[in-house]
């Protein structure tokens, strides 16, 4: 383990919302570190090659940096290159590929004036091994891609099965299960037929829902229709072995899909298990952290949440475009506070991701 170091503030995650928190500390007076378990904006990375973002650009932006692209939504790739350039311009001081395992405040919990004071440690693990940090403040901006809702099913973890969509080229000529329905793996389905693969969509729900997107649905519909992509209604997944996806059909029968490559598209989950390691109290159904709604500080003082993980198991609640507005109210004053809770009050939620 090596020395320790303090810092005022850590930001955990530079995901877009991480990156928005540390320029509104920064404007503060207040340098964070930022630490990410993998890349800058790792999530926006996992994306699919090539993904245009259903948000406009300018809904995109932190710290005012203008995000200009060719089109009129931006490309996953645009993004990332908006998102490093802003940590490029502003300094920011990021470490990726530094995973925060634990924290803890001497004395427990309490929110603002309960067991307060005292500096939060944090055990961090880094490619060289674990060290230790300790901060005034803790600030979890953990998004959720890293926890996909697993299948429970055996076969899960085979070689050749992805929780995340990445690109369609590779499986040309080849057959291709996709698990899901929701706008991930219709998408992925219209993209891999496209690329010349034979697609059976696998979907536990009995219809698409209607949020999925509106110009995906009656394409994906009239595929289906059309006998070019094969789709399973109602169906459950038995198991998943080397060459078949087992299911039970909605009629009780078990049918087995040949598959290549099969991607479970099934939906993430914030890492509630972190955040109860660190004396956060969660909402067992909800998956819901227990904070101040204004401040965004949790009942543990001096450790504040932002971002996707604020609604717990409700992930498509906030996303970047009102997410964006978080590090306002972990920063600022109660002025800020007000004003970012009225910019997020301006935000529409967009239908299901
Ligand atoms: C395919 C797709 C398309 C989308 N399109 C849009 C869109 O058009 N507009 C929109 O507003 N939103 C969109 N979203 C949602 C958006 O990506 C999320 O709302 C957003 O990324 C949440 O930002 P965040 O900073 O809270 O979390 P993330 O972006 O997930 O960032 C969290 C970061 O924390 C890191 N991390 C996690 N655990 C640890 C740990 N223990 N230690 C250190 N680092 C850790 C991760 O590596 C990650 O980089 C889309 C999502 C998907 C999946």
């Amino acid at each position: 383990m090596s020395q320790q170091t303090f810092e005022r503030a850590l930001i955990v995650g530079a995901g877009p919302i991480g990156l928005a928190c540390a320029l509104s500390a920064k404007r503060r007076g207040i340098d964070p570190l930022v630490i990410d378990a993998g890349a800058i904006t790792n999530s926006i990375l996992r994306y699919p090659i090539g993904m245009t973002f259903f948000t406009t650009p300018e809904r995109l932006e932190i710290g005012s940096h203008p995000l200009v692209c060719a089109g009129q939504k931006p490309t996953r790739e645009e993004v990332l290159k908006y998102y490093r350039g802003v940590v490029r311009t502003e300094a920011l001081r990021v470490r990726t590929y530094t995973r925060l395992l634990a924290a803890e405040r001497p004395g427990g919990g309490g929110g603002e004036g309960e067991g307060g004071g005292g500096l939060i440690g944090c055990r961090l693990r880094t490619r060289l091994g674990e060290e230790e940090i300790e901060c005034e403040r803790l600030v979890l901006a953990t998004g959720y891609f890293d926890h996909p809702n697993l299948l429970g099913v055996e076969g899960e973890s085979l070689p050749h099965v992805s929780h995340y969509f990445d690109e369609a080229h590779a499986s040309a000529g080849r057959d291709v299960v996709v698990i899901g329905g929701k706008n991930s793996a219709v998408e992925a389905a219209l993209e891999l037929f496209r690329a010349g693969a034979r697609v059976t969509l696998v979907y536990r729900g009995g219809e698409f829902r209607r949020s999925v997107k509106y110009w995906l649905k009656p394409d994906i519909e009239n595929r289906i229709a059309a006998g070019e992509i094969s789709a399973c209604f109602g169906a459950e997944i038995v198991r998943i072995t080397v060459q078949n996806v087992v299911v039970r059909t909605a009629d009780g029968h078990r049918q087995e899909i040949p598959a290549d490559r099969v991607y479970a598209l099934t939906g993430f989950r914030p890492d509630v298990e972190l955040f109860r390691r660190i004396g956060v109290e969660i909402d067992e159904d909800t998956g819901q952290s227990k904070l101040d709604r204004e401040t965004l500080e949790t009942n543990v003082a001096g450790v504040f949440m932002a971002g996707s993980i604020t609604t717990g198991y409700a992930i498509s609640d906030i996303f970047i475009e009102n997410g964006r507005f978080d590090g306002e109210k972990i920063f600022g004053d109660e002025t800020a506070r007000r004003a970012a809770a009225a910019r997020y009050a301006r935000v529409v939620r967009p239908k299901d991701e």
